[in-house]
C-alpha cells in the first residue's frame, strides 16, 4: 500500500477488552487488536482508541502503536448499554477530527456504528471483511448471502464509520511500540441511554474456556457428535482451546446457541480449527473459512470441508478424536509437558 493510499487524518477504534477467567486485568482482544492493526495499515495519522474499561491493556496497545487512549468515565457495567457507548463515541469523534472509526463487528459494535451514523448522518457499514482507502474515501469489501456475494462499497460522510470482521487482518505489531497518551474522556448522557439501566450481569457461559472469538484453537461440534459433546470437549481441553459447533448442534439443545459458528452465529479466525462430524454447509464455513489451518473428521469423503482442510481425516469421529487425544498426550508427557 503507498502513501497515496492513506488517510492524513487518524482513525478511532472501539477497543473491547475481556477478563481471562478470575483474574482482574482486563485484556484487549483478539478482534480488536486485528482492528487496530487493519486501521494502523489505512491511515498515516495514527490510530486512536476508545477502550470501553477504566484500566486499558497498555502493553498490547503499546505493542500495537497506539498512540492515544480515551477512557469514558463510566462505571463497568456501563459498557453493556450501547446507547451510552454510543454517547461516549459522539464525545469522541467530535473531540478531534477523525478519518474513520472503526469497531469491531459485535451486536454492540454494530448498534454503536448505526447509533453515531444516524446522529452523525453519516455512512456506515456493517461487518466489513476488508478495508482500504482510495483517495481519502474508505472502500470497505463485504460477503452477503452466505459468502455467494461480496461487495465493494464506498463509505463517505463527514465520518465514515465500519464494524469489521473477526479475521479481516492479522494482528501486526508495530514496528516500534508506542507509549500511548491515556485520557479520560466526560460525556453527555443521552436521553436513550437514560432510558436503560443493567440490573445484572453474570457469564452464561462458565466453562472457564478461553472465548470463542478470541480462541487461538478450536473445536467445532457438528451433527455427527449426535449429541455426545465429550469427546470434543476433551479435545478442546487438552488443546486449550474453545468450544463451538454447527447450527444443527445449536438447534437441538446440544449446546448453546452463543458457541454456534456461522453466517447467524460467531465468527472464528483461530490458528487452528478442528471440525468433528461438520459438514461444511456453507452457512457454517463463512464463519470459519479464514482460520489458519483447518482440520477435519467426518465420515461421509463428499462432505465440503475436505475441500477447505489442510489436513482432513475420512473416518468416526468417535474413533479418531479419542486417538489423538491419545497421541497428544503421548507427546506431551515425551517432551515432559505433563
Ligand atoms: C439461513 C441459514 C443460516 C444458517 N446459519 C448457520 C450458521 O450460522 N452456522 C451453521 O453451522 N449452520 C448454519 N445453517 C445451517 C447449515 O446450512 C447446515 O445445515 C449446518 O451447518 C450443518 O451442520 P452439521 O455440519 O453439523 O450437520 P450435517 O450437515 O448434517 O453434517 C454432519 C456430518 O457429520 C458426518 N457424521 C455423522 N456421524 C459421524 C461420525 N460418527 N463421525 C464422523 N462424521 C460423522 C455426516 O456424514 C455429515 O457429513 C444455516 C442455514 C440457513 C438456511
Amino acid at each position: 500500500m503507498t502513501m497515496t493510499d492513506q488517510l492524513h487524518t487518524p482513525i478511532l477504534v472501539l477497543a473491547d477488552h475481556q477478563h481471562y477467567n478470575d483474574e482482574d486485568t482486563w485484556h484487549l482482544t483478539t478482534t480488536s487488536a486485528q482492528v487496530i492493526s487493519l486501521a494502523r495499515t489505512l491511515t498515516n495519522a495514527g490510530v486512536h482508541v476508545l477502550a470501553l474499561t477504566r484500566t486499558p491493556d497498555t502493553p498490547a496497545l503499546a505493542a500495537l502503536g497506539v498512540e492515544k487512549v480515551l477512557c469514558p468515565v463510566f462505571d463497568d457495567l456501563a459498557p453493556r448499554v450501547s446507547a451510552l457507548v454510543a454517547d461516549a463515541a459522539l464525545a469522541a469523534v467530535t473531540s478531534q477530527h477523525y478519518g474513520a472509526f472503526l469497531l469491531p463487528s459485535s451486536y454492540r459494535g454494530r448498534e454503536v456504528a448505526a447509533r453515531v451514523a444516524m446522529r452523525l448522518n453519516c455512512g456506515v457499514l456493517a461487518d466489513a471483511n476488508a478495508l482500504t482507502v482510495k483517495g481519502q474515501a474508505l472502500i470497505a469489501t463485504s460477503v452477503a448471502l452466505a459468502g455467494t456475494w461480496t461487495n465493494r462499497i464506498r463509505i463517505t460522510g463527514t465520518l465514515p464509520i465500519a464494524t469489521v470482521k473477526t479475521g479481516a487482518c492479522a494482528i501486526i505489531p508495530a514496528s516500534e511500540p508506542s507509549v500511548p497518551q491515556i485520557e479520560e474522556l466526560s460525556f453527555e448522557k443521552s436521553p436513550q441511554a437514560s432510558a436503560i439501566e443493567v440490573l445484572s450481569s453474570h457469564v452464561e457461559n462458565g466453562t472457564g474456556r478461553v472465548r470463542l472469538a478470541d480462541a487461538e484453537i478450536v473445536v467445532v461440534a457438528g451433527r455427527g457428535t449426535n449429541a455426545d459433546m465429550s469427546v470434543v470437549e476433551a479435545l478442546a481441553d487438552e488443546l486449550g482451546a474453545a468450544v463451538g459447533v454447527t447450527r444443527v448442534v445449536a438447534d437441538e439443545g446440544w449446546a448453546p446457541r452463543n458457541v454456534q459458528i456461522g453466517q447467524t452465529g460467531v465468527n472464528v479466525s483461530p490458528k487452528l480449527y478442528i471440525g468433528l462430524g461438520v459438514s461444511g454447509a456453507i452457512h457454517h464455513t463463512v464463519g470459519m473459512q479464514s482460520s489458519e489451518h483447518i482440520v477435519a473428521v467426518c465420515d461421509d469423503p463428499d462432505a465440503p470441508i475436505f475441500e477447505i482442510a489442510d489436513f482432513g481425516v475420512v473416518g468416526d469421529l468417535f474413533e479418531v478424536a479419542p486417538k489423538a487425544l491419545e497421541a497428544i498426550r503421548a507427546a506431551r508427557t515425551r517432551r515432559g509437558e505433563n
